[in-house]
């Protein structure tokens, strides 16, 4: 299962559930060593356990992207054993609401996990990306940084600050090798929808899970491992003319929806 290892390092954000274990699945699959990041260490661990049982390289690692000294600390241990070739800011959180049931409290949540703990990520890692003069970043953005989504103010917020992000940083080391990206999910099929679905509608999943799907025009929800492959090519040579770009993922969610 395992192909020729690349000697490169991926770390990835939110690495224990849904996009992001996908994410590190494929790129073991690839020969990288993959750092699993996560809140959740027993979920970062049971990723890296797969990863190890399939024959790859993989290290787990329990950090708040929020928390600007944990990440510093993190990244810069991590960075003296394996210096990150590739990062991938992943973890995020959604909030359900419109800007009248977004409290302030509702509001820094958001902005410090989705917006600053991709700061964080990218602040601890651009250095030794300067110094080996390569490098990788692909954000992950949504549908709402472009367009927004109806009762989700915080969330369209934070995604449209990654979105910006993302240009904002391509541009500044385009000339130091560093290619940054983000991608633009529509609705995946993740635990992200699971928890939010038994939260809000415990009596209509199925019903909701339905229209959920039917709100992208191709009729379902993404899968983790299409947004995978997406983020698999964007971190391979093939993608060596791309940075500063945001691709879409979304069943037709921007376009077709009119
Ligand atoms: P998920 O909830 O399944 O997984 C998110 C992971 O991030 C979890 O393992 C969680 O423990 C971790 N995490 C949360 N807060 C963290 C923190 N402060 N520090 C470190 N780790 C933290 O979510 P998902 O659906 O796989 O979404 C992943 C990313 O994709 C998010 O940024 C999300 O906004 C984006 N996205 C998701 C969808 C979707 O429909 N699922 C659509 C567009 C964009």
């Amino acid at each position: 299962m395992i192909h020729n290892k690349t000697q490169k390092t991926a770390l990835v954000t939110g690495g224990g559930s849904g996009i992001g274990k996908s994410i590190c699945l494929r790129l073991a699959s690839k020969g990288f060593t993959v750092l699993v990041v996560d809140l959740d260490i027993n979920a970062a661990n049971k990723v890296m356990d797969e990863i190890l049982t399939l024959g790859g390289n993989a290290f787990s690692y329990a950090v708040d992207v929020a928390n600007h000294q944990q990440v510093s600390a993190l990244f810069k241990s991590i960075n003296e054993k394996h210096p990150i070739d590739i990062l991938i800011n992943n973890a995020g959180i959604a909030h359900i609401g419109n800007i009248e049931q977004t409290t302030e409290q509702d509001l820094d949540r958001l902005y410090n996990i989705n917006v600053k703990g991709v700061y964080n990520c990218i602040h601890a890692t651009i250095n030794e990306m300067k110094k080996k003069q390569s490098g990788v970043i692909i954000n992950l953005a949504s549908v709402a940084s472009s367009v927004g989504i109806a009762d989700r103010f915080a969330y369209s917020m934070t995604k449209g600050a990654v979105l910006t992000m993302t240009y904002s940083v391509a541009k500044d080391y385009i000339n130091d090798g560093i290619r940054c990206n983000c991608i633009s999910p529509g609705r995946v099929h993740t635990p992200f929808v699971d928890n939010f679905l038994e939260k809000n509608y415990p009596n209509n999943k199925a019903e909701m899970f339905e229209k959920l799907s039917a709100s992208q025009p191709i009729g379902r929800m993404g899968q983790p491992e299409e947004i995978a492959s997406l983020i698999d090519y964007l971190c391979s040579d093939d993608a060596a003319f791309i940075t500063g770009s945001n691709f879409p993922i979304d069943g037709g969610f921007v376009t077709l929806n009119n």
